[in-house]
């Protein structure tokens, strides 16, 4: 997540001389004094709204980090605690511009505790930390179930259902089970990152499993002869991805998703080619910092 994204401060500043532009105008052709000074206001009164988004984040990182939040992650991620000063300074802001501009609540919209708040803020620093100039591909927040499965009718501890990611809703994940997926870094299991790698997914519906950016043909025809080949694999049981990752192209990226970030040096010994293909995608080379 960046402070400032250099299109759009080019397209405001473009609005701000038109908006200057047409002040001047009217105040030159208009006699009424009042016009004149409503014509003076309006691009006055338009830089603080047009860049309040730059205002809040630059003030966000400023701030300095609170140690609770970094006390929490030293504890649970494993992927922060690798990074070099300059990539822990980047995971803190995206940290505090993610809990600061969207919401994580429980199923009656009551307040969450501050350590699963820290937990899911860092899951979105960790699959986001390559691609700075990515933002969270979910709006409508996330909301955390108590316990650690829900069914599919939403009923509190049955079914099997520790997530889940719709378009155009909130990201759902269990506080159970997102607590046991950074306790354990190199399970090659880790719910929220698996949820957040479904919304790329969404983004390209033609295509299930293959997520749309950097999605040309060729590239296209790449990823799905490599994730068909290691699918058959994981239906053969003969992969080292977890099984869920048979059940279709989506579950198999989210799936993969999670080594990637999990257990980069697993992948890179037995799919390479997979390896590339999502660290080209998250822009970002997990087995090299988790080897630091
Ligand atoms: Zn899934």
């Amino acid at each position: 997540m960046k402070v400032v994204y250099k299109n759009e401060v080019i397209f405001k500043l473009i609005y701000f001389v038109l908006i200057s532009l047409t002040g001047v105008f009217i105040s030159i052709y208009s006699s009424d004094r009042t016009v004149t000074v409503i014509s003076i206001l309006v691009p006055i009164i338009y830089i603080p709204l047009a860049f309040r988004k730059e205002i809040r984040r630059f003030r966000l990182v400023k701030r300095q980090f609170s140690l609770e939040f970094r006390e929490i992650i030293s504890e649970y991620s494993k992927f922060y605690n690798f990074l070099d000063d300059n990539g822990k300074q980047k995971f803190e802001k995206d940290i505090n511009i993610f809990l600061n501009e969207h919401s994580i609540r429980g199923i009656r919209g009551e307040e969450t505790d501050l350590r699963t708040k820290v937990l899911v803020a860092a899951g979105v620093a960790t699959i986001l930390h390559g691609r700075q100039e990515w933002e969270p591909p979910f709006t409508d927040g996330v909301v955390v179930y108590p316990g650690e499965t829900f069914d599919p009718e939403y009923n509190l501890h049955k079914g099997q259902i520790a997530g889940m990611a719709g378009e155009r809703r909130p990201l759902l994940v269990t506080k159970e089970i997102l607590e046991q997926s950074f306790m354990d870094p190199e399970d090659g299991y880790n719910s929220l990152i698996h949820e957040i790698a479904h919304y790329f997914d969404f983004e390209n519906p033609l295509l299930s499993g293959v997520p749309a950016i950097g999605a040309n043909r060729e590239r296209t025809e790449e990823w799905i002869n490599i994730m068909e080949e290691e699918r058959a694999k994981v239906n053969n049981g003969k992969s080292f991805l977890r099984p869920y990752a048979g059940f279709n192209e989506a579950e198999f990226f989210a799936v993969a998703t999670e080594s990637f970030f999990e257990r980069p040096d697993v992948m890179v010994k037995k799919n390479p080619e997979l390896y590339e293909l999502l660290k080209g995608f998250y822009n970002i080379d997990t087995q090299k910092i988790l080897k630091r």
